[in-house]
C-alpha cells in the first residue's frame, strides 16, 4: 500500500477526481497532513466518514521508526528504520540563521567516492517521496522545532533517483504543505551532467550545489569514479550552461583531503578552473572515519588555501565543522550500525 505522504498535492487532486471525489479534498488532506500534522485519518474531521474509510483502506500512514539519535553541540544524527527494515539517516543541524535537515535520497550509494563512507554500501534502493519526507515530520516533532533548510546531502546521489527526489521537492515546497522555500533548500550531487541539464530545465529555483573535490581530471578520477564518464570539461561546460539558463549561483563543494588536493598548486589550478563562472567554492574540511584512510588538511592548511582562492578572485567560505563526535559524515552511521561496531 502507498504512503499517503508520497502524493504531491496535485497528485492527490487527480486522485480524489478520479473516484469522483471534490479536488479540494486534497487541501484539506494536506492541511490535516502538513499543518495540523495528525497521526490518523480518522482525525481529519472535516472528512465524511464514508471517505475515511476509502482513505484507511487505500493508503497507508504509517511512520518511520526512529532507531537510534546521537546528540552532539548543535547536531543531532538519527537512524530510522524503513518499512522493509533498511536502515537511513537523516543529519539535523542548528545554525544561526535556522535548522537544517541533511536528508538522504537513497540506500547505500553506487558512486565509489574513494573519500566516502556511504559507497562502502553499495545502493540497495532508491527512497520514495515518504521516506523522504517522514524524517523531516517526525524530527521536527521530536525536537519540538522547525526545520527551515534542507539539504540534500545525506546518503545516495539525487541525481541517480531523479524522479522520486523531484516529486519530494515537490511535496515539501507546496505552500499548502510543509511550504519550505525552495531558496533554503540545496541538492547535491556528484556531478551527473544529463541529470543536471534536466534539472535546469525544470527550473524548481532550489540551489545547486556540485562536488567538486579536484581540480584536474587525473585526481578527480582516483577519488570520483563519476569523472571518468563526464569529465572536468564538460561538467564545467553544463554548469555555466545551467548559471546562463537559471541565473542563480552555483556551490562548489571542495574536501580538503591532507596531502590529496589541498596545496597551493591545487588552489591555483582550481581557481584557473573555475574563473568566470558565477559561483563560490565551500571548502569542507574532511570529516575522517576510522574505515577510510583519508585524513583531514590541517587548519592552517585550509587557511592558506582559501587565501589562495580569495587572492585569485574566487567566492569561498570554509564549511563549519559538524558532529565529528557523532559519526556525521555520510553513511558512518549506518555502516556502524550494521557492522555492530
Ligand atoms: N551524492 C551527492 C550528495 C551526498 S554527499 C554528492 O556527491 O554531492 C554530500 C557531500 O558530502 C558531498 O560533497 C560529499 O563528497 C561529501 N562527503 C562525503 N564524505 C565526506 C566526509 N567524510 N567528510 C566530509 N564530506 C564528505
Amino acid at each position: 500500500m502507498k504512503s499517503i505522504y508520497d502524493y504531491s498535492l496535485k497528485d492527490l487532486e487527480k486522485y480524489f477526481l478520479s473516484i469522483g471525489e471534490k479536488k479540494f479534498k486534497a487541501v484539506q488532506i494536506y492541511d490535516w497532513l502538513y499543518k495540523k500534522r495528525v497521526d490518523s485519518f480518522e482525525e481529519m474531521t472535516n472528512l465524511k466518514q464514508e471517505l475515511i474509510k476509502h482513505l484507511i483502506e487505500q493508503f497507508s500512514f504509517e511512520h518511520l521508526e526512529i532507531l537510534s539519535r546521537l546528540d552532539d553541540v548543535d547536531v543531532y544524527k538519527y537512524l530510522f528504520k524503513l518499512n522493509d527494515g533498511n536502515k537511513i539517516e537523516a543529519v539535523l543541524m542548528h545554525h544561526d540563521y535556522g535548522n537544517s535537515l541533511c536528508v538522504s535520497t537513497q540506500v547505500g550509494c553506487n558512486m565509489s567516492c574513494a573519500f566516502c563512507e556511504s559507497g562502502r554500501l553499495k545502493k540497495v534502493r532508491n527512497l520514495i517521496p515518504s521516506e523522504m519526507i517522514l524524517p523531516i515530520l517526525q524530527i521536527e516533532r521530536d525536537l519540538k522545532i522547525r526545520i527551515s533548510h534542507i539539504v540534500l546531502m545525506g546518503i545516495g546521489e539525487p541525481f541517480d533517483n531523479y524522479e522520486n527526489v523531484m516529486k519530494f521537492l515537490d511535496i515539501v515546497n507546496e505552500p499548502k504543505g510543509i511550504e519550505l522555500g525552495s531558496r533554503h533548500i540545496t541538492i547535491s550531487t556528484c556531478g551527473v551532467v544529463p541529470k543536471i541539464l534536466d534539472f535546469m530545465d525544470n527550473d524548481k529555483q532550489v540551489n545547486l550545489a556540485i562536488s567538486l573535490h579536484a581540480s584536474n581530471d587525473n585526481l578527480r578520477n582516483k577519488l570520483m569514479p563519476i569523472n571518468k564518464v563526464y569529465n572536468l570539461q564538460l561538467l564545467l561546460n553544463t554548469i555555466k550552461k545551467y548559471v546562463a539558463k537559471t541565473n542563480r549561483r552555483v556551490t562548489l563543494e571542495y574536501i580538503m583531503l591532507k596531502d590529496v588536493n589541498d596545496s597551493i598548486s591545487h588552489a591555483r589550478e582550481l581557481a584557473d578552473l573555475v574563473k568566470g563562472i558565477n559561483c563560490y567554492v565551500n571548502l569542507i574540511p574532511y570529516n575522517e572515519t576510522s574505515h577510510i584512510e583519508f585524513k583531514k588538511s590541517s587548519k592552517e592548511r585550509i587557511l592558506k588555501f582559501y587565501d589562495c582562492l580569495k587572492r585569485n578572485n574566487v567566492n569561498v567560505t570554509i564549511r563549519r565543522e559538524f558532529g565529528s563526535k557523532v559519526m556525521a559524515a555520510c553513511g558512518q552511521l549506518r555502516s556502524n550500525y550494521e557492522e555492530g561496531s
